[in-house]
Parts: structure tokens; C-alpha cells; sequence
């Protein structure tokens, strides 16, 4: 039996559900969460409840949206003929971050791994396809895959290529070059991503 008062042991259960939450540090949040006035506790729930009714998915792209389409669909100065695949709509904010892409994105929603069960039609690959397809008068020009250097992310990097060639020999496909973690020392760095850094350097 739990030494806390049943809705205590509670919120310590959903809290330790998040990523990178044990079980110390949901206690520590709970009782920080009992500590705290009743303005702030419920603006915390009350955020947790807003972002789950009023945040989906876009039309488009399945980036997170508050409206049919996410703000970058809706924004017509981004470059409709490149588009970046990304795993995660987190991966958006990230690439958004750079301020190296001015091109549309589009969220596959994760990356193939047969062995957890996540095969092609778990993600929004069949949607890429129709969506670089969809107009004939304004064709996509390039789609630069950007999936995370696992092993994951490769395999589905392929997978993707190899669709798209099929579909659409005359588009161009890229590939991010992946970088080294700013401020950690080569020698750190696994062979995979030395190796990708250089074949993708690019002139300063
Ligand atoms: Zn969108």
C-alpha cells in the first residue's frame, strides 16, 4: 500500500509517465504541485487541458496546428517546391531554429522500425507521396529528408528516396549532412557522423 493519501500517490503516478520523470522527481513535483498556491496548480492543469482540445494536426503538413493548417502552411512567403521531411513536429521548431530553411515541411509523425511495429502506414508517407504529386503546374523541386541519423531514421531516409524516385525521377532528393554537436570534441563524435559531416561540408 502507498504511504501517500490516494490522490497524492495519483499525481505522482501520471507525473512519473513523462519522459524523463522517475519516480524521485515526480515526487518532488507532486509535492512542489501540493506547495503551490491553487491559482498556479490549476493554471498548470488548465494548460494541459487547453493544449489537448485546441492543438491538432495539420491538414498539410501534420505539423502541430491550432486551426486546419499550422502556420507555416498558412504563411505564403515559405517556398512551396522544397519541402523537409522531419520524424517530429518538435524537429520543425528545431530546423525553424537555424533559420536555414524557408521551404514548407512535412511531419511523417515518427520513423520505421518494423521491430516496435511501425511499418509505412503508421506514418504520413503515403501523404507525401500524394502531396508532391498533387499539382502538375507548381511541382515540388526538391524534398531534403531530414529524419535523425539513428538507425530508424535511415532506414525510413531510404525508404522515402527510394519512393520518391520511383514516383518522381526528375525531382531532387537531399539528405541533411548531418552536423557535429556544437562544442563537443571530435573525438566524441560516432565514425557515422564524422563521416557525414565531411562528405557534406560545405565552403565557409
Ligand atoms: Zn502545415
Amino acid at each position: 500500500m502507498s504511504a501517500f493519501a490516494p490522490p497524492v500517490q495519483r499525481l505522482i503516478t501520471e507525473l512519473s509517465k513523462l519522459p524523463g520523470i522517475g519516480g524521485r522527481t515526480a515526487q518532488r513535483l507532486a509535492f512542489h504541485v501540493l506547495r503551490s498556491s491553487d491559482e498556479e496548480a490549476n493554471a498548470l492543469a488548465e494548460a494541459i487541458r487547453e493544449v489537448k482540445a485546441r492543438i491538432g494536426l495539420c491538414e498539410v503538413c501534420f505539423n502541430l496546428a491550432d486551426g486546419p493548417r499550422c502556420r507555416i502552411c498558412e504563411d505564403e512567403r515559405r517556398d512551396a517546391e522544397v519541402i523537409c521531411v522531419v520524424e517530429e513536429p518538435s524537429d520543425v521548431i528545431s530546423i525553424e531554429r537555424t533559420h536555414e530553411f524557408s521551404g514548407r515541411y512535412h511531419v511523417l509523425g515518427g520513423a520505421l522500425s518494423p521491430i516496435d511495429g511501425i511499418d509505412p502506414e503508421d506514418l504520413k508517407i503515403a501523404e507525401l507521396y500524394a502531396r508532391v504529386n498533387s499539382d502538375p503546374e507548381r511541382p515540388v523541386r526538391e524534398v531534403v529528408i531530414a529524419t535523425n541519423p539513428t538507425t530508424t531514421g535511415e532506414a525510413t531516409a531510404l525508404h522515402i528516396a527510394a519512393g520518391l524516385r520511383e514516383r518522381l525521377p526528375e525531382m531532387t532528393v537531399t539528405r541533411l549532412a548531418s552536423g557535429l554537436p556544437v562544442g563537443a570534441d571530435l573525438e566524441y563524435a560516432d565514425e557515422l557522423t564524422l563521416g557525414r559531416a565531411f562528405a557534406g561540408r560545405r565552403a565557409v
